[in-house]
């Protein structure tokens, strides 16, 4: 006797929705992740990248991070979950009907602009944690910072 496999979509190919999709039986769900860009991000690594310089990818194909049988559809998701008639709908206007729906999209975003000053500060000199470009900025900051330490013998150059 076979049994009709439930839908699960899953908006977000990150660390969370990744994992998710990778352990739901295969036998009892139907699993299709939705991402709006084609990549799954090790973000952890940014600090590596702005405090040791490391080249290393931080970023896979989400598709390589999925398990054969899980379902990738790079799309973003055009704000409408449907919850009352169960669909998603996709950038293009297909829809995509689901029995669960897990919305997987991550943290938050930080708006340096409400802090006066914040937002350039962080332009010229980078942040660790908001992609790779701005923690580049951050390793070539350090890099290229020269100052001087005092003591009670007098200063040196660092
Ligand atoms: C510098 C740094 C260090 C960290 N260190 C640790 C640590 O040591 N331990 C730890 O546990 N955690 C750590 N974290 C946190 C961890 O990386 C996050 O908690 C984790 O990535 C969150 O996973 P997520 O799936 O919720 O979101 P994400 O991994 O951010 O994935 C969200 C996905 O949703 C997609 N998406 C967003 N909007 C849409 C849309 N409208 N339509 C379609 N797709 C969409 C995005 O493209 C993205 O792929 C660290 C984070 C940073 C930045």
């Amino acid at each position: 006797m076979s049994t009709v496999k439930k839908k699960v979509v899953i908006i977000g190919g990150g660390t969370g929705g990744a994992m998710l999709a990778n352990r739901l039986p295969r036998d009892e769900f139907e699993v299709t992740v939705i991402d709006k860009q084609p990549h799954n991000y090790f973000w952890p690594w940014l600090l590596y990248i702005a405090f040791r310089g490391s080249r290393r990818p931080i970023k896979r194909e989400i598709r390589s991070v999925l398990k054969p049988w899980v379902n990738f559809i790079q799309s973003g998701v055009g704000g409408v979950v449907n919850l009352q008639d169960r669909y998603v709908e996709l950038e293009n206007g297909k829809r995509l009907e689901y029995d669960y729906v897990v919305i997987a999209t991550g943290g938050a975003t930080v708006d340096y602009s409400r802090v006066p000053g914040l937002d350039k500060v962080t332009e010229m000199f980078g942040n660790y944690h908001s992609n790779e470009e701005s923690a580049w900025r951050v390793w070539q900051t350090l890099n290229g910072m020269r100052g001087h330490i005092s003591d009670h013998t007098g200063s040196r150059c660092l």
